[in-house]
Formats: structure tokens, sequence, C-alpha cells
């Protein structure tokens, strides 16, 4: 309310010793993770798309991706004239290194842009030792990882670069908007200039050192995509309610986890140990069935009021989509993804749903594939 009253929007619009709504995110953010520098914008792909030039990719350059993640992710890619080559996922959602490994060797990437698709976190430690043996510079997508952590580190704090998105749909909404963070003050101050921070980088908190900026507010183009104080000030306090949130949406997770166990013909995803989720969403894999039966299942939750999304669909539908609908990309053969994502179905888990309405999103959903399964199998 004081923002819309006062009307300084925009994040240089700021009278004498006004510290600017974007500025104090910034900065509680970069608390939040641990990060030297946080920059706001205007949505999470423009953070993916900011820290590949930060970062040095340009025209031309390979950049390795998951080949189970959403469109904005390649769409980064491409917007800065990188060319996507996808890794292969795992039955447990993740990026299988060992096809990253051998993608690495055929491409020869310089760049990973490793999606934490769905909020399922890889073996970071594994991960990061590859990436880091083959030079290999790692930005991370944490749109679905907000909050979450891998061995106590949160999520974005392995890779050069991690970023975020506030878009309606993640854990902390301004419509739209994303983060980027940082411990490399070049990184930061070439993102920041990227930003459209004109000359006016010196208020930038959480940003890198001016002396930073010396030839690098020259050399780099202002591609206008400023996060705004309105969205700032609409975020900071669910900023401060977000480990909260986490154990909200955690506690709907393992009801309906609870619930689906033993469920004949229905995987669920294993999490590690190591893995502290953020579950805004929930996934299981249905492995042994045709994909007309999956379509049933789907059908039949639907009937029922249960909305399952569904990776297996020929015609990408609404949010999701699959690597070989993305086709600006040379088309690429991922069989391994391919049959994980056949069987692979989606739930948003909101918070307006209690933990009552979890139980019977679970009792609907083990009835209905247990029903298809036993007439297929
Ligand atoms: C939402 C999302 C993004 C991009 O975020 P926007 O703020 O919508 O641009 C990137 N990656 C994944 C996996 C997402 O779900």
């Amino acid at each position: 309310m004081r923002v819309m009253q006062h009307g300084r929007l925009h994040r240089y619009n700021v009278v004498k010793g006004e510290i600017a709504e974007a500025v104090s995110l910034e900065l509680e953010f970069a608390s939040y993770v641990g990060s030297k520098f946080c920059l706001a914008v205007a949505s999470g792909g423009y953070a993916l798309a900011t820290a590949l030039r930060a970062v040095g990719a340009g025209q031309g350059n390979v950049v390795l991706t998951n080949a189970f993640t959403l469109a904005p992710v390649p769409g980064a890619i491409a917007s800065v004239g990188c060319v996507p080559v996808f890794v292969e996922v795992t039955e447990d959602l993740v990026m299988d290194l060992d096809d990253l490994q051998d993608k690495i060797a055929s491409s020869g990437a310089r760049y990973l842009m490793l999606s934490h698709m769905r909020g399922h976190i890889v073996d970071m430690d594994a991960l990061m030792a590859i990436c880091d043996t083959a030079g290999v510079a790692v930005i991370e997508d944490c749109a679905h990882t907000m909050g979450a952590k891998w061995d106590g580190v949160p999520s974005g704090r392995h890779g050069i670069v991690g970023c975020y998105s506030t878009q309606t749909f993640k854990h902390i909404n301004s419509g739209e908007g994303g983060l980027l963070i940082t411990d490399d003050a070049e990184t930061m101050a070439r993102a920041t200039m990227l930003s459209g921070s004109y000359m006016l980088y010196g208020s930038h908190a959480a940003g890198a050192p001016t002396e930073v900026f010396k030839d690098i507010s020259l050399d780099t183009p202002n591609c206008s995509g400023r996060m705004d104080n309105l969205r700032a000030a609409i975020l900071r306090p669910q900023l401060a309610a977000l480990d909260v949130q986490a154990e909200k949406w955690n506690a709907r997770y393992r009801r309906i986890e609870a619930g689906l166990a033993n469920t004949a013909g229905l995987r669920l995803i294993a999490r590690p140990e190591k893995e502290y989720y953020v579950a805004s969403s929930f996934q299981f894999t249905l492995p042994d069935l045709a994909v007309n039966k999956v379509r049933t299942v789907q059908e039949r939750c639907a009937a029922r009021g249960v909305e399952l999304k569904w990776f297996g669909a020929d015609t990408p539908t609404g949010f999701t989509s699959r690597h070989d609908s993305w086709r600006y990309v040379d088309a690429q053969d991922m069989p391994q993804s391919d049959r994980v994502l056949a069987g692979l179905m989606d739930m948003r888990l909101p918070l307006t749903f209690s933990l009552k309405d979890c139980d019977l999103l679970a009792t609907i959903i083990r009835e209905e594939v247990g029903a298809v399964y036993q007439a297929e199998c």
C-alpha cells in the first residue's frame, strides 16, 4: 500500500536516503540463501538468459540441459543464440549423470543449465564433481526449488549462478518476477548491466562493488528486465514466511505419498536423504501401463475432479510440453526420457488443499489406477 501511495514504482526512483523495495528484497534474498549478491529481475526465464550471457555464453555455444523441464529453459538458451543439448532424465526425475558425462564429452559443452524440475534435486556433490572436472559452468534453474536444500546447502548455491522465478505458480508470488544469485562479482556486474541498470548500479546494495563495473558498464548491453518496487514489496513478506509454507507443502506431499504407497502399478518417486524438498507439486509414474491406459487413468481421475497433468501426451497442453515439441531445437534421440515421461503424472499441491483433501485425492487416484491396472495386468 505504501509503495502504491508514494508511487515510486521504478527501482531507481527513490528519494534521498530511501532504500528501494527491490534493493531490500535483494538483500533479504541474498541473506536467505547465503549468497554474496542478488539481482531482482522481470521473470525467471529472464534470469536464466541473463545468467547465460553474464557467464559468457553466446552465439552458437552448446548449453546442456534437462530433457525433462519446462519450455522457458530451452527458450532462455535459444534466446541468447545458444544451442540446447538435452540430457536424459532418470526414473526418479533427475538428470542422468552418466548421460551428462557422455554429453559433455560428445558435445564439448562448457555450460550446463541444470533444471531442478518439479523440485527433484540430483546428487549435487556428484554433479558438481563431474562439471568441475570438465570445466563446465553450472547455472541452476531453481524455479521449483526456492527454499529447498541439498545436504543443507540451499538450492542455487552449488553452481556459479542460481535463478528463481516469482511467477504465480512458484513458491513466492508476484505475478511475474525472478531472482538471480551468485558469489562472482563480475558475473553479477554483467547481470546488473544486462538487466538495465544504466549507470545507477551503485544503488544495488546486494550488487557487485562499483569498481568491478569499470569496463563492464560500457561493454555490456542494456537488455531491460528489471523488477519494480511493487512486486518486490509483494514478495518480501512471502519470503519471510517461505520456510513455514514449505513445511505446509511437505505435509501435504507426505500425506499423498502415504496414501498412494503400495498401489499396484503406481511407482512413487524416491526422495534421497540429503534432499530437503519444498513439495509444491506431486509426481508418480505408471511404468507398466500402455500409453492409452495412462490416458484412461487421467480421464477417470478427471471425471472425479482430480486434474493430473500428463507428460506423455503427443500434443503439448497447458504448461506442459516435451523436448520433441520444441521444434526450434534440432531433434534429439532421448529414449530413456521418452519412456519415463510416457508414464509420468504430475499434480500441483496448492496450500488451499487441506490434509483431508490430500487423503481424498490419494484415495481417488489409488482407486482409478487400481481399476485400470487390474483390467490390464
Ligand atoms: C516457471 C519456470 C521457469 C521460468 O519462470 P518464469 O518466471 O515464468 O519466466 C523456468 N523453469 C521452470 C522449470 C519453470 O517452471
